[in-house]
């Protein structure tokens, strides 16, 4: 028996996974691409096996991560006759990480509750090398009792937990207010740096201009350097910057909330994927503004 199930190795899972073990956790793993579990398992020998499929990872242990990318993978994972909700039972317990709507996130803990397990929501602020650092935020909800079972894991995974109450469906409703703001400050920085260039001025130097003033952020210094070097290896990849603003504006549409700036944003995106950026980072999302 493992002490924990991970499904899905992806950008984000790899690092999350790789803190358990270093945590010393001993993991099941599941993920699509069977060569991806492979050689996560050879690089920790000892620690890690790989399930075949995602019911068979859940059966073995405890405790579930689920760190899967849209909420069509969630579905395809999630709800397969061998996936994860098909081995749920009385005292499983269930942690989904992803970025889904607070609708998926509530339906899938009812499923889960249903069936006598338990689930917790806990989407993620934080990319690639904090989810590899160990410094992760998680915005919570649902299962106190889970919470309070799965927090040195999420301690190892991350620098804060944030809990909302029992109610899923709240840690992704920040969730996504959290990723509008980004979504938005993106195309604004993406804008300003095609204006800067267009206007026959260096990229570089407006960056350095907004590094030194008020505006000055992590966000701002390394996706300004990635935006004018056009260095676009996924962190964050664009079409999941884009799902988010998708499902930010809807939960406005839903409570009759204007967003006409996340609206806009939101565009710009949609421009940047259908010209092919969306398995870039989402700072390519600059390819869209610039002429
Ligand atoms: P990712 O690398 O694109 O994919 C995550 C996982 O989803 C992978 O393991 C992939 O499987 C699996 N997957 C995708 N489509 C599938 C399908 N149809 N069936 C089965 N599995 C499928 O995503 P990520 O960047 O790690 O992000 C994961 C989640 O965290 C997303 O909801 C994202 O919005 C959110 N998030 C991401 C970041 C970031 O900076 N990357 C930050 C915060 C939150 P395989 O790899 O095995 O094919």
């Amino acid at each position: 028996m493992a002490d924990v199930a991970f499904i899905g190795l992806g950008i984000m899972g790899v690092g999350m996974a790789d803190n358990l073990a270093k945590a010393g956790r001993k993991l099941v793993v599941w993920t699509r691409d069977a060569a991806k579990a492979r050689a996560f398992a050879d690089a920790h020998p000892g620690a890690v096996e790989v399930a075949p499929t995602a019911a068979h990872a859940v059966r073995t242990a405890p405790l579930t991560y689920c760190m899967l990318s849209t909420l069509e993978a969630s579905t395809a994972v999630f709800d397969a006759p061998d996936g994860v909700l098909a081995a749920v039972g009385p005292g499983k317990c269930v942690v989904d990480c992803a970025t889904l709507t607070p609708e998926r996130m509530a339906e899938m803990a009812a499923a889960v509750r249903a069936k006598g397990g338990k689930f917790l929501e806990a989407p993620v602020s934080g990319s690639k090398k904090p989810a590899a650092d160990g410094q992760l935020i998680f915005l919570t909800a649902g299962d106190a009792d889970l919470l309070e079972a799965a927090r040195p894991d999420l301690d190892a995974m991350g620098k804060a937990t944030h809990y909302y109450g029992a109610d899923v469906g709240a840690g992704s409703r920040m969730k996504l207010c959290v990723n509008m703001t980004m979504g938005v400050q993106i195309a604004a920085l993406a804008e300003g740096i095609a204006l800067c260039e267009a206007s026959g001025l260096s990229g570089d130097a407006f960056v350095e201009v907004l590094k030194q003033g008020a505006m000055s952020s992590p966000l701002i210094a390394g996706k300004g350097a990635a935006m004018v070097g056009r260095q676009y290896a996924p962190q964050f990849p664009l079409e999941h910057a884009q799902k988010d603003l998708r499902f930010a504006v809807a939960a406005g549409d839903k409570l009759g909330l204007a967003l006409p700036v996340a609206a806009a944003s939101n565009e710009l995106f949609k421009r940047a994927r259908a010209a092919g950026n969306g398995g870039d980072d989402c700072c390519a999302v600059v390819e869209a503004a610039r002429k």
